[in-house]
């Protein structure tokens, strides 16, 4: 099989080492990749938002399967455009992203459909959704539409706080993203990530996770892409799974199917695991970063095979075999993240470092003058599995401490909750 694989990121290098170990492959191509992309598939530089040159490029290599890595390329509703020229993918359509690329469209669903999420309301005027807050109180969630990059979510103690982020959305903070509002109810309990390959009318699970999204030890400090993750996650037990899929996941691709959007590809629950059991935070329409890079890890089958069955339909067939081991991934950022991330400082010795159940999957790296350089925020995911999630641990930073990058840094705590709970 021909596979082109789109995106740049760690999630994507993850991707491209389990889609190069099928036996079903016979070459790979990654857009635009990375340099650790790049040892598993060959480059190819094209503008992602050009679905027409992505589209002939498909066309002139005869690709049999299109990988789509992000969120952006799939909202702007490239598995459309591809599939109009009988191009087969992996991922949704443009309306089934809206999962994704619209918060209201996902809690309205959630309010036809009967699945348990925050109360909440939509607003598109400022007066009348500061209004609710008065009403609802602190804490509440503010929350613009669309797509921010994770930086459209306030979770507001105060209800001071809850109308400056009310105005930071309606005078334009988000541009279109923030031209609508949700505000929510607050909820407390642990949270989880839950995954599911989707062909339309089936979803079958697809694993844990758990991340840690703020930038310092004792999850301190500015929300970030994620500075680490691990799976399983213990608090995702087969019964909280059996209700999860039963109460949320189920529903929600009957809902999507009567809406005429069926959904296939990946959909990426964000759990608030509360007293009453699991509720919706957010659906995400695609592998979550690094999340996907534990997974992958863990994942004992074929992943072709999987994608292949999902982007015909066929995933009723199938079921999911998972290695009898937990998966940990530290993401080493470039000193300055997430404000503003130095670029162009040197790596060294990443290559020695992955061994023994350690991959070390790039995301922000470029070569420069044959040395491999720091090219963005998240730069390297440094992964390893283990007996437990602390065996896990301890091999992670192993690797982590014999690379020589003095402009970088990461956590040095990830997965404190589930070590926490195996030393119990
Ligand atoms: P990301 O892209 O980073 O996953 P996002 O911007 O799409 O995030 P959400 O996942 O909806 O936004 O929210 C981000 C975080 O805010 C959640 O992980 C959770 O910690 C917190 N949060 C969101 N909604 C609620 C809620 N209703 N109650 C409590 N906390 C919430």
């Amino acid at each position: 099989m021909r596979v082109l694989l789109i995106g740049s990121g760690g999630r994507e290098h993850a991707l491209a080492w389990k889609i190069a170990a099928s036996p079903l492959l016979t070459k790979l191509y990654a857009m635009p990749g990375n340099p650790g992309i790049g040892r598993e598939a060959e480059l190819v530089k094209l503008d992602i938002a050009n679905h027409a040159a992505i589209t002939a490029f498909c066309k002139d290599k005869a690709i049999d399967l299109v990988v789509v890595g992000p969120e952006g390329p799939l909202v702007a509703g490239i598995a459309d455009d591809l599939r109009a020229q009988d191009i087969r993918v992996f991922g949704p359509s443009k309306a089934a992203a809206r999962l994704e690329g619209s918060k209201g469209f996902t809690k309205d669903l959630c309010a036809r459909y009967n699945i348990p999420t925050a109360a909440y309301g939509r607003f598109s005027d400022l007066a009348l959704a500061q209004a609710y807050v008065e009403k609802m109180g602190a804490p509440i969630v503010i929350k613009a539409d669309g797509l921010a990059a994770g930086k459209g979510v306030t979770v507001a103690m105060t209800i001071d706080e809850a109308r400056a982020a009310l105005a930071a959305c309606f005078d334009g903070s988000f541009g279109t993203a923030g031209a609508e509002v949700v505000v929510e109810e607050f909820m407390t309990g642990e949270e989880a990530s839950f995954f599911c390959l989707c062909d339309g009318v089936t979803a079958l699970p697809f694993g844990t996770a758990q991340d840690h999204k703020r930038v310092a030890d004792g999850d301190t400090g500015p929300n970030t892409g994620g500075m680490g993750a691990y799976s399983p996650a213990p608090v995702m037990t087969p019964e909280m799974i059996d209700r999860t899929m039963r109460e949320i996941i189920e529903p929600t691709m009957r809902g999507m199917a009567e809406l005429g959007a069926p959904f296939s590809g990946v959909l990426f629950a964000g759990l608030m695991i509360t007293d009453n059991g699991p509720k919706l935070i957010e659906y995400n329409t695609r592998f979550g970063d690094p999340e996907c890079q534990v997974l992958m890890m863990r994942l004992k089958d074929d992943l072709l095979v999987l994608l292949n069955a999902s982007a015909d339909g066929q995933l009723a067939h199938m079921s999911v075999r998972w290695r009898d081991e937990a998966a940990l991934t530290v993401v080493l950022a470039a000193r300055g993240y997430p404000a503003a991330p130095e670029k162009g400082s040197v790596i060294r010795g990443v290559e020695e470092a992955a061994k023994d159940g350690v991959q070390i999957f790039h995301a922000g790296t470029a070569i420069n003058s044959g040395a491999l350089v720091a090219n963005g925020g998240r730069v390297l995911n440094v992964t390893a599995t283990g007996k437990t999630v602390g065996e896990a641990q301890k091999k992670a930073y192993a690797a982590i401490d014999e690379i020589d990058w003095p402009q970088g840094f990461c956590r040095r705590d990830i997965g404190w909750q589930a070590i926490a709970r195996e030393q119990t």
